[in-house]
């Protein structure tokens, strides 16, 4: 019996890939749609990966506060929250200050790049 959305069933039932085997849809993905879907399952994978990297980073930041050489500062952010404040790490790249003034460059290897561990 499949009342449940499908969504609830993979996060919730132990079942899910013995009972929702068969519920494929009907149709081929072929040319620039197959490409965008294995784009996006990629991504997902990457994001997941990257997530648990940022967590690891995260863990070594707990009340940790400045600026590092490099120009990337850390805060500990307070939110109010209805059952009380909460505590929120915000971490960001400032814009890089060079010798020939203000360009404003940071690459996607700069933010990513150097994680120690
Ligand atoms: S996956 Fe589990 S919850 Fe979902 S329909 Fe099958 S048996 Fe029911």
């Amino acid at each position: 019996m499949r009342d449940w959305p499908r969504e609830m069933c993979r996060r919730f039932c132990q079942f899910y890939f013995s009972c929702r085997t068969d519920d494929v849809p009907d149709g081929h993905i072929d040319g620039d749609a197959a490409l965008a879907a294995r784009t996006y399952v990629e991504a997902n994978d990457t994001i997941k990966q990257w997530t648990a990297v940022k967590e690891g980073a995260r863990q070594h930041l707990d009340d940790v506060e400045g600026v590092t050489a490099d120009g990337i500062i850390v805060r500990w952010v307070e939110i109010n929250k209805e059952d009380g404040p909460i505590k929120r790490i915000d971490v960001r790249k400032t814009v890089v200050q060079t010798e020939a003034g203000c360009d404003g460059a940071v690459s996607g290897e700069t933010v990513s790049g150097g994680v120690p561990w």
